[in-house]
This record gives C-alpha cells, sequence and structure tokens, in this order.
C-alpha cells in the first residue's frame, strides 16, 4: 500500500538515504523529499577517523551513492537546508528558508552531534569535534602544522583518531575520565589489550584522569589541557571525542516521545501515527535483544542500525512489516588492527577467548546462559561474520569448543544443530 502523499526525511546521511531508497525498492510511488541541512551530498563518515586522516582516503571516495542515485530513484535531495519545527497535526515541517513541506510520512533521521566537553576553554582555536566531513578537513588541516596532540575521550573514534594522528607523525596523548579505555563496550581483557596496542604505537594514555580546562595563547589558540589535578600537558591541537547526543528536540518539540533519543519500536514507528525515525536518533525497542537478556531499549550508533532500521522503516511505508531483528554489529580500525563488533555483550556474560592475543589474531566470545550472546573480533573477519550468524541463531557452543582454534565453529551455525 502506498499513498500519494510525500514522504518527508529529515537528514540526509545513512538513515535517511536508506529509507529513500528500501522505499523506492519496496515499490513505494509516492514523492520523497530527502533534507539534509550538510552541504555535502550523503557520504561516508567512518573514513572521517580513519583514511581521511591519514590520507589513505580522498574526499571524492565518500560519497554514499553515486551521482545520478537520486535523479535515477526520483528522490527529491534537498541540501544546505534544515528543518526547524514539526506541525504533526497539520502534518507540516517547517524551513529555515522560510517554506515547509506537507507530508503524508515523515522521518526523522536527524542523527547525533558531538556532546560538548563542558570545561572553560572549550571553544579555542584548534580544538575540534569529529563528526561531519568539514570537521575532518578542519582536523586533518589542523594536524599538518601540529606537533603536539591531545584527544579528549578513549572511545573508539577517539582511539581512532589516536592511531591516525600518531601515524602522521603527531605525538599524541590521549585523556580518559573512565578508569580504563572502552569501558562502556569492552571488558577489562580487551581494555588492556587497546592499551598496551596504543603504547606500543607511543601513544601517552591518561585514564582515569578528568579535564579541568583548555589553555590558550595570546592568539587564542589552544595551547595545553589541564587535568583535574592541576597537570598541564601541552599541545598545539585537541580533537574531542566524548560521545554524541541523539539530534531528538525537533521532535520533542512536535510533542514526539523522547528520552536518548526519539522512542520507536522495531519498525521505527514513534509515538505520532505517520511518523517514522531511523539511525542514531532512534531508541529502538527490540524485542530480538530483549529476549536475549539485553537492555529493553537501544540508541544503537552504527551503520548497520541506521542501514538496518531504514529498511524496517520501509517496509512500513509499503505495509509490509519487517522489523529490525538482526545482530548488531560494528568496526572499528585502529594501526594495523580491525575490530569487530558483534552483538551487544553483558557483564555477566561468560567471556571465552579463541586465537592469539599476543599475535593480534584473536576473537572473544561471550556466552550468556550457554548461548552465544557476541563476539569481539581483532583481524578475524572470517569469524566475525560467523559468528553474527552463530549469536543470531543463539548457537550452543560448549565454551572447550570455542576456545580450540582447531574446532569447526561452522556445524554450530543455523540451523540449530546443538540448541
Ligand atoms: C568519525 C566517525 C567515525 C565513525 N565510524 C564508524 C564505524 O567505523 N562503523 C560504524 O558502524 N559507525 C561509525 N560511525 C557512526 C556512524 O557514522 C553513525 O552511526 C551514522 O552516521 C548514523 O547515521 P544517521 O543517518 O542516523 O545520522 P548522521 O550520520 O548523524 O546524519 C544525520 C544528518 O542529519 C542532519 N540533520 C540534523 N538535524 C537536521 C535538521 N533539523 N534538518 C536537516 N538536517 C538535519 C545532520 O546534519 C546529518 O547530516 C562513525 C561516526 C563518526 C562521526
Amino acid at each position: 500500500m502506498s499513498t500519494s502523499q510525500p514522504l518527508v526525511i529529515v537528514g540526509a546521511s545513512y538513515a535517511g538515504t536508506q529509507l529513500a531508497a528500501s522505499a523506492r525498492e519496496l515499490g513505494f510511488d509516492a514523492p520523497i523529499v530527502l533534507i539534509g541541512d550538510e552541504r555535502h551530498a550523503p557520504y561516508q563518515r567512518p573514513p572521517l577517523s580513519k583514511g581521511l586522516l591519514t590520507g589513505k582516503t580522498t574526499v571524492e571516495q565518500l560519497p554514499l551513492r553515486g551521482p545520478d542515485f537520486f535523479v535515477d530513484n526520483s528522490i527529491d535531495l534537498r541540501l544546505g537546508l534544515r528543518a526547524t519545527a514539526i506541525d504533526t497535526t497539520a502534518r507540516r515541517v517547517m524551513l529555515d528558508d522560510g517554506g515547509s513541506l506537507d507530508y503524508g510520512w515523515l522521518a526523522i533521521a536527524t542523527g547525533a552531534r558531538c556532546r560538548p566537553l563542558p570545561v572553560s576553554g572549550a571553544s579555542l582555536e584548534g580544538v575540534f569535534d569529529l563528526r561531519t566531513l568539514d570537521d575532518a578537513l578542519r582536523v586533518s588541516d589542523a594536524l599538518s602544522r601540529a606537533r603536539r596532540a591531545c584527544v579528549i575521550g578513549g572511545g573508539f573514534i577517539g582511539l581512532e583518531v589516536a592511531s591516525a594522528l600518531s601515524a602522521r607523525g603527531a605525538e599524541v596523548t590521549v585523556i580518559e575520565s573512565q578508569p580504563r579505555l572502552l569501558a562502556r563496550v569492552f571488558p577489562p581483557v580487551m581494555s588492556d589489550y587497546v592499551e598496551s596496542s596504543h603504547r606500543k604505537h607511543g601513544v601517552t594514555l591518561l585514564t582515569g584522569r578528568g579535564v579541568r580546562a583548555l589553555h590558550g595563547g595570546a592568539g587564542g589558540r589552544v595551547e595545553a589541557v589541564e587535568l583535574d589535578d592541576g597537570t598541564r600537558i601541552c599541545c598545539d591541537m585537541v580533537v574531542l571525542g566524548i560521545g554524541v547526543l541523539p539530534n531528538d528536540e525537533l521532535a520533542a518539540q512536535a510533542g514526539i516521545a523522547t528520552g536518548n533519543g526519539i522512542l520507536t519500536d522495531a519498525l521505527g514507528r514513534t509515538s505520532v501515527p505517520g511518523v517514522l525515525a531511523v539511525g542514531d536518533v532512534a531508541n529502538m525497542a527490540l524485542p530480538s535483544i530483549t529476549a536475549a537478556g539485553g537492555p529493553a531499549r537501544v540508541r544503537l550508533e552504527s551503520i548497520q542500525a541506521a542501514n538496518d532500521g531504514a529498511r524496517a522503516a520501509a517496509s512500513v511505508l509499503v505495509g509490509h512489516e519487517q522489523p529490525f531483528a538482526g545482530v548488531p554489529w560494528f568496526w572499528s580500525d585502529q594501526y594495523e588492527l580491525k575490530f569487530q563488533m558483534a552483538g551487544l555483550p553483558l557483564p555477566s556474560d561468560q567471556a571465552v577467548l579463541r586465537g592469539d592475543m599476543a599475535g593480534d589474531r584473536f576473537t572473544l566470545f561471550y556466552l550468556r546462559d550457554g548461548a552465544l550472546a557476541a563476539a569481539h573480533a581483532v583481524n578475524r573477519p572470517a569469524e566475525h561474520m560467523l559468528a553474527r550468524k552463530l549469536i543470531a541463531s543463539q548457537a550452543r557452543i560448549p565454551a572447550e569448543v570455542l576456545s580450540d582454534p582447531t574446532a569447526d565453529l561452522k556445524p554450530f551455525s543455523s540451523p540449530r544443530p546443538h540448541g
């Protein structure tokens, strides 16, 4: 079932673009208007903290879709245009150019923005966020003149930046307020591994340390980071990687239910009929995760979640509902290490190591009540792919089999031979 009323999508990145593409693939034949407030056509974000900084990726390689995609699929892409308000009764979106758009369906795909650092000096010159292509170009430009860099935040993006900056020859210090790196996603054994990898590459890691202020020189340029004990780390540039906040204000102001993002079901449906939300801004109730003992709601920040969430939402538009049910997965590249994470481990899971941590080729599997719930792989792409299948089928694999690198795990994949 389709409607002749337009689908208006606010936010032209992964989720918005995939929703438009999937809607067309599924035969949605009403007009689609995709608006984005950035000046660039939809582009890939992962290289912004990886290849674009090291020089391995060029700006020309970033577009998400080919030049003809939007025209060929009758998707009216409007860039440099910002939605300022939504009237869900009149089904209208107000725009910052003074115009408005009426919709039959509205999809909010406004993503997330960098969390600001709440200390004095955070807006000095030489202090950078990293979310957009323009941010990345500014970081790259500053790096060409910088000798010493501080990265505030030891999460994935901060660590990718640290590895890229050190590859470009900068002296890098990472400051993390938690007692260990990646504490939110990794168990201590993985944090230790990541820490030793960065130390091997000459990066200085300061964990369990807060930032009190950033200090600049006479020209208003950052010159030092002051830690909570008064220590000053001299630097020529600072990159912030302290997490993101969902861009959910537009929805909240329109009376759409929010709470750490826009609340949706596994189809991207919000509390207001006719309004969908997808991607980083969506806080989804996912029965597939809840059933496995995970959290009742998750706001996943990944390309896969943006794409799969958009596919689920597109299915609503044509009346063939296919909820988001996949295993969440994510990757990170640091130095020569390819991290691939599948599933969402809980601290109570049993962690089982397979492979060689010292040789940088291993997977840490997580068993929950005997069933495989998650896996963190390093330089083991085939094992990661298999793990996703095994997690999806909740394969029951004895720990001694998982830990034996000679044991074949394929027979445990779906249909469940052992479960
Ligand atoms: C540096 C970096 C590296 C990353 N690396 C990885 C990785 O390796 N693997 C991975 O899986 N994920 C990675 N991610 C995360 C991934 O990029 C996000 O999960 C993904 O971009 C989410 O897509 P989205 O479409 O939901 O939101 P976004 O990509 O945030 O896009 C939202 C868009 O909406 C626009 N917008 C917001 N408000 C409005 C408005 N009112 N009107 C119009 N437009 C608006 C925004 O400007 C933006 O262009 C990375 C992210 C960054 C920043």
